[in-house]
């Protein structure tokens, strides 16, 4: 467009210098220049328009690369998170082998130690068994020693060997004489064997006792050995549950980390995306001010020619329900992000989002298509000028799946145009709207928040 002008000023120039030259006219060649000077004024102005876009376009291009760079940078801490949370749970399943090694280790220790308490118990009750008879063989040896007294002492009382005599010499005859004596030494040596017997078996019960004893003894040493491993185990095992409670801790700060550095990295990702809606070429632009120009020429032109026919024959309007500002919803949906500053940039319209591949997206108001294009950054877009209560707005619907409607087509209020969808600079399917009030522009100067005309 700009070319244009500057070809047409040339021209014009070139001209304007050879009517100079032909007419000697004073006043003439003063109108000339006057005209040159406002030609070479709005030339200057174009151009000065056409320099700060391009700088605000580099600009923009340029936190679009830092942005890009920071998020590069994200993408490498949180790859080395990824390995670092690797290393860990790798590391705690090592321990968590050893631990459980150890465990067994114990577990068997226990079962040892268990066998050998058996051991002791048993042992036990046949020590306790062996006093037992130990006593009743005391006991014995203590009746026999008794009678043995007795005897002994029958025997003294009664003079000794007088009484002996007596028993004796009381015998009828000789016969009977050596019958009794021996059957009084028989008795006493009966006793004695008897007593002897008892105190043999008395010995050797001692013996077993003690020789249990002994064996208990050892036993309980090798069970306290045992504890005493079993105490060794379950301190390393200890020590190791602590190693591998400090790994999961470790993992935890890495997973706090990881999921710290993903929400920036979204962030960033969040904040390109703005940055990339606003951008937009200067040609583009330039074909998107020149069309919008035409549009409302149309508008105009047609709102005029409908105020005739009404005039001359009440035409049924249509019955979409417009909200108090002349507006309907552009599409179904949840307001995802509202219009305003964000990021270092500003989001100069409002993003509404529905899964699916159906969702309309609808005209807010009748009017007439001065955009539909693939842009990109908006990707599929369309624009549409309106004259509501006889305000100009012009209404932007981005990253559409599809487009229903051309440049130059008038549009009722509601009119389905195409549907959400995830076109150009996206990351999801949702409707980027933008309202102006007045012309759309580069800078979006006219941008006003939709929510404030009950658009959402
Ligand atoms: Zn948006």
């Amino acid at each position: 467009m700009y070319k244009r002008i500057v070809v047409y000023m040339t021209a014009t120039v070139i001209v304007m210098i050879g009517l100079a030259f032909s007419q000697t006219d004073q006043v003439h060649a003063e109108d000339i220049d006057q005209e040159i000077k406002e030609l070479k004024e709005k030339s200057k102005k174009a151009s000065e328009k056409r320099s700060s876009l391009s700088s605000e376009l580099s600009e923009l291009e340029k936190k679009i690369e830092e942005n890009k760079s920071e998020q590069s940078e994200m993408k490498n801490e949180i790859n080395s998170l990824k390995d670092e949370i690797t290393d860990a749970q790798k590391k705690i399943e090592e321990k968590q082998n050893e631990v459980n090694q150890k465990q067994g280790e114990i577990e068997e220790v226990e079962s040892e130690i268990a066998a050998l308490e058996n051991k002791i118990k048993e042992l036990e009750q046949r020590i306790e068994e062996l006093k037992q008879n130990i006593k009743e063989t005391q006991e014995k040896i203590k009746n026999r020693e008794g009678l043995l007294e007795d005897r002994l002492r029958n025997l003294q009382r009664n003079g000794g060997s007088v009484k002996y005599l007596e028993v004796v010499l009381g015998a009828s005859d000789f016969g009977d004489f050596l019958n009794r004596s021996q059957a009084v030494s028989k008795i006493m040596d009966q006793d004695k064997s008897i007593l002897k017997e008892h105190l043999n078996d008395k010995i050797s019960l001692e013996e077993d006792k003690k020789e249990l004893e002994d064996s208990r003894a050892q036993v309980e040493a090798n069970k306290d050995e045992l504890s005493n491993q079993r105490q060794h185990l379950e301190n390393e095992k200890q020590s190791l549950v602590a190693d591998m409670q400090e790994l999961q801790g470790l993992e935890n700060n890495l997973n706090d980390k990881l999921s710290e550095q993903n929400n920036l990295l979204a962030n960033l990702q969040q904040k390109e995306q703005e940055l990339q809606e606003y951008t937009m070429s200067v040609e583009e632009e330039q074909a998107n001010l020149a069309a919008q120009e035409r549009a409302f020429d149309q508008l105009i032109a047609e709102l005029e020619e409908q105020k005739k026919q009404e005039q001359n024959n009440s035409v049924e309007q249509t019955s979409v329900v417009s909200n108090d500002y002349g507006f309907t919803r552009p599409t179904s949906g949840t307001l995802t992000s509202t219009f305003g500053p964000r990021w270092g940039s500003f989001h100069y319209g409002i993003d509404i989002a529905k899964p699916g591949p159906g969702v309309a997206v609808n005209s807010v108001a009748s009017g007439v298509v001065s955009r539909s294009y693939h842009s990109s950054s908006y990707g599929n877009v369309v624009f549409i000028v309106h004259m509501v209560n006889g305000q100009k707005y012009t209404s932007v619907y981005a990253h559409l799946r599809d487009r229903f409607v051309s440049e130059g087509e008038q549009v009722k209020q509601g009119q389905v145009i195409g549907h959400q969808g995830n076109t150009g600079r996206s990351h999801g399917q949702h409707l980027h709207f933008e309202l102006h009030k007045g012309n759309w522009n580069g800078n979006k100067s006219n941008a006003v928040d939709p929510v404030s005309y009950g658009i959402q």
